[in-house]
């Protein structure tokens, strides 16, 4: 590790998060960009990152590969690029924040295989509020059980590429992990047709894609005669961005192993 700014690589560059990033990242003077990376075929390759992301030159031209020595990467790519770069980050010794979602299992087990060797960063939502709301649905789902019906709905961008989002699959998981309740059998993906009544513990898991929603989220409790909905609305994907720089930050020098966002956000 170097003493003072922070060498970083950006993956998805050329992205809606990738762009975020490297306008926060180069307003911040703890922070040197050394790569904006993307993948072959991008046609913003070769032009300067700063123009692509629509603020001064920052004399770092977009490439496919890397070769600057770096201090950490963040990559907000697709499944296939986050494989790529984590399997990457794993040979050259560069920590690893990663912020993709839709991955599967060859996806997950190519971040395991890199925190063999560095440390490894992953989070379906990078953000301090959504974390938050994490910890309070795992507590709703304790307090209230599986008496109180839960439906789970999440509205993104019409652009988004998976569903449900990761954000939502990880409320899920917080939900199951604070009623206690393994059987995965109880989700239900939308409804349609004649589907009857309500199965006992099921939890409604909905998809919505409109216009430009940054990214909404919404968790209902229901039992006759009252509601309780957790609510996060992000406004902006900065949100993302500046929680991938906290852990980027956080990372650095630390031990090879994966790590969460309440490691870092831990008080
Ligand atoms: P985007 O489509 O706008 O950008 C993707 C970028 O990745 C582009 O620059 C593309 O060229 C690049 N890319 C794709 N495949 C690549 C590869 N193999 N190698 C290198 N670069 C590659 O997408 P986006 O909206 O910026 O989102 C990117 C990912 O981040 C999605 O999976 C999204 O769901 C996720 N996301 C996560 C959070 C979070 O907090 N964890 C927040 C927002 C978005």
């Amino acid at each position: 590790m170097t003493s003072g700014p922070l060498r970083l690589a950006i993956a998805g560059c050329t992205g809606r998060m990738g762009r975020a990033l490297l306008r926060l990242a180069a307003a911040d003077p703890n922070w040197r960009i050394a790569a904006a990376l993307t993948a072959p075929g991008d046609r913003e390759l070769g032009r300067d990152a700063g123009a692509v992301a629509g603020i001064d030159e920052l004399k770092v031209n977009v490439t496919e590969s890397c070769a600057s020595p770096l201090d950490v990467m963040i990559e907000f790519t697709s499944p296939d690029g986050c494989k790529a770069w984590a399997g990457w980050c794993g040979r050259h010794a560069v920590p690893l924040v990663s912020g993709t979602t839709g991955l599967e299992a060859a996806h997950r087990a190519a971040l395991d295989a890199a925190a063999q060797s560095v440390p490894v960063l992953w989070a379906a939502n990078m953000s301090v509020g959504v974390n938050l709301l994490l910890k309070l649905v795992e507590e709703a789902g304790r307090t209230l059980g599986a008496a109180w019906d839960c439906e789970i709905v999440e509205t993104h961008h019409n652009r988004k590429a998976d569903a449900p989002s990761g954000t939502a699959k990880a409320l899920l998981d917080a939900l199951r992990r604070g009623r206690g309740d393994a059987d995965p059998s109880f989700v239900r993906h939308g409804r349609e047709g004649v589907i009857g009544p309500r199965a006992a513990g099921e939890i409604g898991l909905h998809a919505v894609r409109m216009g430009g929603v940054v990214g909404d989220h919404d968790v209902h409790f229901a039992t006759p005669g009252e509601i309780v909905t957790l609510r996060h609305h992000a406004e902006s994907r900065d949100i993302f961005a500046a929680g991938a720089l906290r852990a980027a930050r956080w990372l650095v020098g630390r031990a090879p192993g994966r790590y969460q966002m309440r490691d870092v956000l831990a008080p």
